[in-house]
């Protein structure tokens, strides 16, 4: 029989050995990404922690540009992520986020960063 052997034509019947294999590499990752979610078995995980840092750094008056600007992640996912449109994430990206601290952020170019009423948010959406 002339096929690529797959879980997929496991599922649909195909018997054969390879498919048998692949359908059981298939369950026994499956399973693992279940039991133990990690970056390999499981490259996104809930987004809610990362958005509710987010919400907090903007009532701190950081706001998404600058966050997009420390950690190089683009303005929009950060957006997406903010608004509850995107509702998983990466691990870099919880990560990324997660590290940025009003502590850790260096203050805006050319401004004081006392002179600065919101620490510069005030423009960012
Ligand atoms: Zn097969």
């Amino acid at each position: 029989m002339t096929h690529t052997p797959s879980h997929s034509l496991y599922s649909k019947g195909c018997r054969c050995t390879d498919c048998r294999v692949a359908h059981r590499v298939y369950e026994r990752n499956a399973a693992r990404r279940r039991r133990r979610p990690d970056s390999n078995y499981e490259p996104m995980i809930r987004g809610d922690e990362a958005r509710a840092h987010l919400l907090w750094l903007a009532s701190k008056g950081v706001g998404l540009k600058r966050i997009s600007n420390h950690t190089g992640l683009a303005l929009a996912t950060l957006q997406r992520i903010r608004k509850g449109t995107t509702t998983r994430v990466r691990h870099a990206t919880w990560d990324a986020i997660l590290s940025v601290n009003t502590g850790t952020l260096p203050p805006v170019k050319g401004k004081h960063p006392y002179s600065q009423p919101n620490y510069g948010g005030r423009n960012d959406t």
